[in-house]
């Protein structure tokens, strides 16, 4: 391992029992099992990183005049290890993951993370814990490295100058344990997940904290989950939840792709970008652009549309059957998963469980 800084090892006293881990991985849901170890970089300006260690998983001390606690500054990631069909453990693009990580930073005001040091840490972790990446179909190792600012001090006019980095890994099992089914989507008129200029782009907690409200609205009105529109006239189709979002448009050899364009609110998804370099190498042409719920329900209507997806690490595709707003509601396709959102859902999957070929080099390695 070529890494940046050396790595403090110390592993627990007290592994999880065999007995009970095998349990866990039988059914382990989402995000609610964590490995038995965490990784944790420390940061202060004009040190750099510092303080690289692998350590039991645990409660972090923290000041409660900690910046991240009054003020929202933290960044984070979400990427998955996957046991491969021949036993090798491999993550996708972590990258991409870094990459991304570093431009949030850039706008949370917050410090550059090496690249090479942040896989470094993933593979660290997921090297411990390799018995933790469960090994059943559409299971894996869900990643998250997080970052937040650590400074002692409530004033806001003296920039955070100590950041802590660290990566906690969540055995997760399949999104659709029964079967994949459409989601509903409420169109919200009420509430803004983000706009041009602020953090839309950033993958940042303060955004999801925003979504909250919205999502709540998309419950008490019947639906799954929600669609964020433009900030400035409600009508340009944006995200679904917490995932991007991809139009089909036609069928069968004629079926073509449109995406909402990245124009600064919307979050540059490594599932979207996987998708949109996929799908022309299987004779789907994609274009990114814009799209209003008005286009969206004619296109449903005269058939134009034929299915709507949304796409992110945690579900890969998410079918979207309806749409529902406070004075429209129409439905998408036959409401039933589409063959193009399923076809594309299949390639993906096959490169990251190493079942179909990785032209891209998109798979890398662990153990
Ligand atoms: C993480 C995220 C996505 C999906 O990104 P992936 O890299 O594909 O997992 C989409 N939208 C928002 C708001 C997100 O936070």
């Amino acid at each position: 391992m070529s890494s940046t800084l050396d790595f403090e090892i110390t592993l627990t006293e007290r592994p999880t029992p065999a007995a009970d881990r095998e349990a866990i991985l039988a059914d382990p849901g989402w995000g609610m099992h964590f490995t038995d170890h965490m990784i944790t970089i420390r940061y202060q300006e004009g040190k750099g990183w510092y303080d690289a260690r692998l350590e039991p998983y645990g409660p972090i001390p923290m000041d409660p005049a900690s910046q991240v606690l009054h003020y929202s500054q933290e960044l984070f990631e979400g990427l998955k290890a996957y046991r491969q069909a021949d036993g090798s453990i491999v993550t996708f693009r972590p990258y991409a993951n870094a990459a991304r990580m570093n431009r949030s930073a850039q706008r949370m005001a917050m410090p550059q993370i090496p690249e090479q040091l942040f896989v470094d840490a993933l593979e660290l972790l997921v090297g411990t814990d390799k018995d933790w990446v469960p090994g059943k179909e559409g299971q894996s190792l869900y990643l998250r490295p997080f970052m937040f600012a650590t400074t002692r001090a409530l004033g806001v006019n003296r920039p955070a100058d100590e950041f802590l980095f660290m990566v906690i890994a969540s055995p997760s099992g399949l999104y659709y344990p029964r079967g994949i089914k459409p989601v509903s989507v409420w169109l919200s008129q009420d509430y803004v997940r983000a706009a041009p200029g602020g953090t839309g782009e950033a993958k940042t907690g303060g955004n999801y904290a925003a979504s909250f409200a919205g999502q709540a609205e998309a419950v008490a009105n019947g639906c799954d989950q929600v669609v964020w529109l433009d900030a400035h006239e409600h009508r340009w189709v944006e995200e679904v939840g917490s995932m991007n979002l991809i139009f089909v448009y036609g069928e069968g050899s004629s079926a073509r792709l449109l995406t909402p364009a990245l124009n600064g609110a919307l979050l540059a998804g490594i599932t979207r970008d996987s998708m949109l370099k996929l799908a022309p190498d299987l004779g789907i042409p994609v274009e990114e652009g814009k799209i209003s719920i008005e286009e969206w329900q004619e296109g449903c209507e005269s058939g134009a549309i034929s299915e709507v997806f949304g796409c992110g690490t945690a579900a890969i595709i998410s079918p979207v059957g309806r749409a529902k707003g406070t004075d429209r509601e129409w439905t998408i396709g036959t409401g039933e998963p589409g063959p193009v959102s399923m076809r594309l859902r299949e390639e993906l999957i096959g490169i990251q469980y190493g079942t179909k070929p990785d032209p891209y080099g998109w798979v890398h390695k662990i153990v």
